[in-house]
This record gives C-alpha cells, sequence and structure tokens, in this order.
C-alpha cells in the first residue's frame, strides 16, 4: 500500500498516531508539507497569515523534522501553493491509496481534507485528532453540548484521562522510487527576522523543532523545576522564566499536548502536586477549551459577536490601529508591549490580555483585527486558541482590571518593563514612567490617542 502522510501543525515524530498508523500499515509513503504563499499577502483584516517571527520558527521546525525523518532513511517533500492542489497532484502523480493527516479544529482546515476525500472517493483517508488532550469519544457529552463557558467545560472534563502519548514510528517505510526525484520548493525568503533586531539580554529565544521543545520541557521541569514556581510568576513581563514557553512547539505541534500533560503528571508524581503544577495543567485546559469551542462553532467564531452573537456594530479607525501595532499609542504600557510583539513575536499572556482590552474596549476598534495582528504576530499563534481568547475578551463585562495604569502599576511597578522597551522615558524618574502624560512628557514620546482622565481617578 502507498501512502502520504500530509504534515500540518504536528511537526514532530513523537505522538503522531496518523504517522505511526501510516507507517505500521503502508509499504511506501510520501512524507509532504505544503506551505500555502496566500498566508504571506494582507487578508481580509489588513494582517497577514503569518509574520517573520514565526516563518523562521518554522523554517526551524522543518530543518529539524527533516532531520529526524533523514535518520529512517526517508525525506521530507516541501511543497509551496495551493495546499489542496499539491495534494491532489502527489495523490493522482503516485497512485497513492491512503492519505494520512491529523484533524485540526479550523473550520478551514477541515474543509481542505473534505474536498480531497470528495475528489478522490476510493482514497482511504486516516485522520485522528492530535492538536488536542482529548479525542471527540473521550469527551463525556457531544460536541454540539460542551458547555460554552470555561468552569463548566473544566468540570465536565477535569477528571477524564487524555490518550496516552504515542511514541514515535521505530522506523518509516521507504518512499516509491518514483518520488525520489520528487523536488522541494525553496523556502520563502523571511524579511526582518527578529533575531537580527535587539532583544532583552536573558532572552533565550525560540528555536523550532521537536528537539528544542524537549530541551524547554526538561529545563522548565526536571533542570530548573520552574514550574513549582507558575503560580506566583505566571504574570511576570520580563525574561524567559516566568513561564513555560511551550505555546510555540505546541501552536505547530512540535510538542504534543499530551506529552505535556502527562510530563506535568510525571513531575507531579516524583517531586509533589502543588498549586503551580495544578495551574499550568489548567492553562492546558484553557487551551482544550478554546479547541473545542472552535470545532463546535465554526465560522461563527471570526464574526463581530463571536460565539456569543451579538451582532454588535464593530467599527474601524485605521490611523488609531496602525499606533496600537506600531506600539505608539502614548501609553507606555501598551506600547511596551506593543514593540515587544512587533519585535519579537512574543508577548506575555498580561500582555496579551491589556493589548487586546485596550484595542477593544478603549479605541473601540472593531476586534477582529486585533486578533488578525496577534495571528500574524505570534510566534505561538493557534487558531483557536487565539480567537478563542478574543473572543472570550469581548465577551466580558468591562470591570476595574480593564483599567490599564492600574494594571501596569501592579504589575510592573518600578517600570522596567516599559523601560526596557521605550528607552525614551528613561529620561524620567522610574515613578513617572507609565505616566509621562502627567508630567514633563519627553520630547519623542506621543501624546496619549485615548482620554486617560479617567483612569486617575481609579488609581
Ligand atoms: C488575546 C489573547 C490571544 C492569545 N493568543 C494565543 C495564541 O495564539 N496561542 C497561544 O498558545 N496562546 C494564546 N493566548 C494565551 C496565552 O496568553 C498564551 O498561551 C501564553 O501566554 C503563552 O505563554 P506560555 O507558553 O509560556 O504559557 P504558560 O503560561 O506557561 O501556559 C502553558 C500553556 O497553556 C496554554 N495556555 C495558557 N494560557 C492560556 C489561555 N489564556 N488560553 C488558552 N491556552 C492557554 C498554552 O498552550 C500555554 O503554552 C492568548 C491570550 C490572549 C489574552
Amino acid at each position: 500500500m502507498r501512502g502520504l502522510f500530509w504534515f500540518r501543525e504536528d511537526l514532530r515524530l513523537h505522538d503522531n498516531p496518523v504517522l505511526l498508523r501510516l507507517a505500521e500499515q503502508c509499504d511506501e509513503l510520501i512524507l509532504l508539507y505544503c506551505f500555502d504563499d496566500r498566508q504571506l499577502a494582507p487578508g481580509r483584516f489588513l494582517a497577514k497569515g503569518i509574520g517573520a517571527p514565526r516563518m523562521t520558527f518554522l523554517k526551524e521546525s522543518l530543518e529539524d523534522l527533516s532531520e529526524s525523518i533523514a535518520k529512517h532513511n526517508q525525506r521530507l517533500i516541501f511543497r509551496r501553493g495551493n495546499p489542496v492542489e499539491i495534494v491532489s497532484q502527489l495523490i493522482r502523480r503516485y497512485s497513492v491509496d491512503c492519505l494520512g493527516v491529523t484533524t485540526l479544529p479550523g473550520p478551514l482546515e477541515r474543509k481542505t481534507v473534505e474536498t480531497i476525500e470528495r475528489r478522490f472517493p476510493w482514497l482511504e483517508v486516516i485522520e485522528d485528532w492530535g492538536h488536542t488532550l482529548f479525542t471527540p469519544d473521550r469527551l463525556p457529552v457531544s460536541i454540539p453540548d460542551l458547555p460554552d463557558h470555561f468552569n463548566s467545560f473544566t468540570a465536565l472534563v477535569q477528571h477524564r484521562k487524555p490518550h496516552l502519548p504515542e511514541p514515535p514510528p521505530d522506523s518509516l517505510p521507504p518512499p516509491p522510487i518514483i518520488s525520489k526525484t520528487e523536488e522541494s520548493d525553496p523556502f520563502p525568503a523571511i524579511d526582518n527576522p527578529y533575531r537580527h533586531e535587539w532583544v532583552p539580554p536573558d532572552w533565550f529565544g525560540f528555536y523550532g523543532g521537536e528537539q528544542a521543545a524537549f530541551q524547554q520541557l526538561n529545563y522548565y521541569l526536571w533542570d530548573r523545576h520552574l514550574i513549582r514556581e507558575y503560580e506566583y510568576t505566571n504574570n511576570g513581563f520580563i525574561g524567559w522564566n516566568y513561564s513555560s514557553k511551550f505555546g510555540p512547539w505546541l501552536a505547530l505541534g512540535c510538542l504534543s499536548v499530551r506529552q505535556v500533560w502527562y510530563s506535568v503528571r510525571g513531575y507531579e508524581h516524583f517531586c509533589g502536586e502543588c498549586e503551580s503544577t495544578q495551574r499550568l495543567l489548567r492553562e492546558l485546559l484553557w487551551r482544550e477549551y478554546f479547541q473545542w469551542l472552535m470545532v463546535k462553532y465554526g465560522e461563527q467564531v471570526f464574526q463581530p459577536g463571536g460565539i456569543h452573537g451579538d451582532p454588535a456594530y464593530q467599527p474601524f479607525y485605521p490611523e488609531e490601529f496602525a499606533a496600537w501595532t506600531q506600539g505608539k499609542t502614548g501609553i507606555p504600557i501598551i506600547d511596551a508591549c506593543m514593540r515587544e510583539l512587533k519585535t519579537t513575536g512574543w508577548l506575555s499572556r498580561r500582555g496579551r490580555r491589556m493589548v487586546a482590552h485596550f484595542l477593544a474596549h478603549e479605541l473601540d476598534i472593531d476586534w477582529r483585527y486585533g486578533a488578525a495582528w496577534f495571528q500574524q504576530q505570534l510566534i505561538d499563534a493557534d487558531l483557536a486558541v487565539n480567537w478563542g481568547n478574543w473572543n472570550h475578551l469581548i465577551c466580558g463585562e468591562r470591570t476595574q482590571l480593564d483599567n490599564v495604569l492600574k494594571q501596569a502599576f501592579e504589575y510592573d511597578p518600578q517600570a522596567e518593563y516599559v523601560s526596557l522597551w521605550l528607552p525614551e522615558l528613561q529620561e524620567l524618574p522610574e515613578s513617572q514612567r507609565h505616566t509621562p502624560f502627567w508630567s514633563r512628557k519627553p520630547a519623542d514620546f506621543r501624546f496619549p490617542i485615548v482620554d486617560v482622565t479617567a483612569w486617575k481617578e481609579a488609581l
């Protein structure tokens, strides 16, 4: 039997159940990754599907995967273009009997596979859930009946056992002789890779691939036991150690979420359960919740009212949006976050919440432009998690927490973070760096683009 395995957001050999099945049942196997060039052009909400930081990470991840595959005397074919056409072409050209692909929650990703199934009714298609902790059969209720609120979702699934991660295949079937000459396309040129720009001194930097993912997993759990502090550090802004940094590897599937889950459980077994280990598992359940919301609601996640369906009018102000993306709003904490995101492709969870609130509630801009900007910029952009978090934020009530300055003083009390990313503020005393607009403002720092008077009362 001749198989074709199509890698998507599962750039790994470990815990890849579909790849494992194909390795067992095929005599010959073609391994493919398709890069859809349409992602490089700005879309409906102005942003591209992928920006330089994630492109760099993707390239490294594919190089790492190719190396691992080469150890099995196999090769990864990298092709650029419309994935449906590329996969169809290879199915025809090499008379493929069986296609293997990991199911993803995004509606477009699922439709793509359905289109191929319709084109080749005789083709055996092996699909399985490898991007989530659970599979639909392990969920206690059917997908349409899954609760819309996180706490109810967690109550339902928290005592369920996710699948154990599968081992990598012992060997891979060889490629068909005729495909040995199938050329890979060159990887697209990456403009302005973030590695060449200034980054803070204690920033290790993300490196794509399964090997780097396991290094980070071991570093965070076993080498440094940083996981024990997670509960107290996860609101941090500066440095490598305040949170696990697993996101980018999880998003591209260099690391399986089940592998992370069971590694944390293993850590608890040997070193003891604590608030921090439990908190990290809970964060993985947030990730899981958003994956299934995407499956349940599909396209509705991208609608103006999100999954809650409130069709509120969503305005767009191009100048304010540009100021937000470029870190030039005149609000130091927002600008520091947005400059970090622009330069490195990274932003802390607290930072993401603050800038997202600011866009949707202070600038009153259609939140979907913000979500699309995040999707382009973040190294760990994950369709379900990113759009899910934005849905969650826009439907929430406005609270005191949304007071940007209050949060700035609470989470960056010494103004270290704003000083790091906005050197122009360093001429002011620390106590004034979050509020340059209420003191002698540095000449090259702009006046705020929102009315900040209301914030003063709540401080
Ligand atoms: C507006 C907005 C957009 C976001 N977009 C993304 C995104 O595209 N991709 C992404 O992985 N995370 C996203 N997050 C969630 C969260 O901010 C990041 O997962 C986290 O900051 C990544 O850092 P870490 O890997 O060190 O995570 P840790 O804090 O160490 O947590 C471990 C893992 O748990 C999961 N997780 C943590 N927080 C959340 C959360 N709020 N929702 C869902 N899963 C979570 C992630 O997989 C994360 O890698 C977003 C949050 C907001 C507010």
